[in-house]
């Protein structure tokens, strides 16, 4: 009894915190309205309808310093919706738990602010998911960046990651794709195939990456893509190791499976290189 008088009379740890947080939060609302009576917007409004200020994401600056930037994201955790119980902030390769609506309109808030500040793209891993709506919703995204003149960089794994239809059955999905053909997945040192990685040196998978990189960018209104080879995989096939044994002697056998990753991706699109905002990883 004299135990509980005590914890109502004297306030614990986490009451003095939470009276710090409030008061620390108290005194900033406090200075902000302050502020906000002087405040000049540099935002001039051009007619009545766009008259309040979304001042979070639209932002301006008058020159960026780089002539080409882009965002680098991924969609599970690009948070512009702010009330979606799926948010998370962490991780990468995570599930998409957020409501596939969430999808769209978080990437147009995104894309208001890179219009606004001159940055040129914006990178989406995850740009396809059965999670949040599939074909549909990625051209929804897609068509709204380049309305704006942003591009939407879709990743693409080229011998991993997904391949270009990054979760979900669809064909250009690598797992969907190492089930149908088992041949073209990766082999480990002690002779298994993977599913999820595939050989770079395989017919099959080389007409499939080609095929799918054509269909994403005639498809979509993407304005580049961005390639990664899945860090450093190494597939132990006969063909692959006997093309590992012709090539340059000390580099490390990753090398060789980037080079055929990327040149074969970059071959499929290379009359639209001019154009297209494609970036590639280097490990
Ligand atoms: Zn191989």
């Amino acid at each position: 009894m004299s135990d509980t008088t005590n914890r109502k009379s004297i306030p614990n740890r986490r009451a003095v915190l939470k009276g710090m947080v409030g008061g620390a939060l108290g005194a900033n609302l406090t200075a902000q309205q302050a502020d906000a009576s002087t405040f000049q917007s540099p935002y001039k409004p051009k007619d009545n309808i766009s008259r309040v200020p979304r001042l979070i994401w639209k932002l301006e600056r008058p020159k960026p310093a780089l002539p080409y930037s882009y965002f680098w994201t991924w969609d599970h955790s690009t948070n512009w919706m702010l009330d979606d119980p799926g948010m998370l902030n962490f991780g990468c390769s995570n599930a998409y738990l957020k409501n596939p609506e969430t999808y769209v309109e978080d990437y147009r808030r995104l894309t208001d602010l890179s219009a606004g500040l001159g940055v040129k793209g914006i990178l989406i891993w995850g740009f396809l998911r059965d999670e949040h709506g599939g074909v549909d919703f990625g051209k929804r995204v897609a068509d709204y960046a380049a309305s704006k003149g942003v591009a939407i960089k879709p990743g693409v794994g080229t011998n991993a990651y997904g391949g270009i239809y990054y979760r979900g059955n669809h064909k250009y999905n690598i797992q969907t794709f190492t089930a149908k053909y088992p041949e073209a997945s990766r082999v480990t040192k002690n002779g298994v195939r993977l599913r999820g990685g595939t050989c770079p040196t395989s017919p099959i998978f080389v007409e499939w990456l080609q095929e799918g990189l054509q269909w994403l960018f005639r498809e979509f209104n993407v304005g580049g893509a961005n390639l990664e080879n899945g860090d450093f995989v190494v597939c132990h096939c006969p063909r692959c190791k006997e093309l590992h044994a012709s090539w340059k002697k000390g580099e490390p056998a990753f090398w060789m499976h980037q080079y055929y990753g990327y040149n074969t991706a970059l071959g499929a699109i290379d009359n639209q290189l001019a154009d297209k905002f494609v970036t590639w990883a280097t490990y």
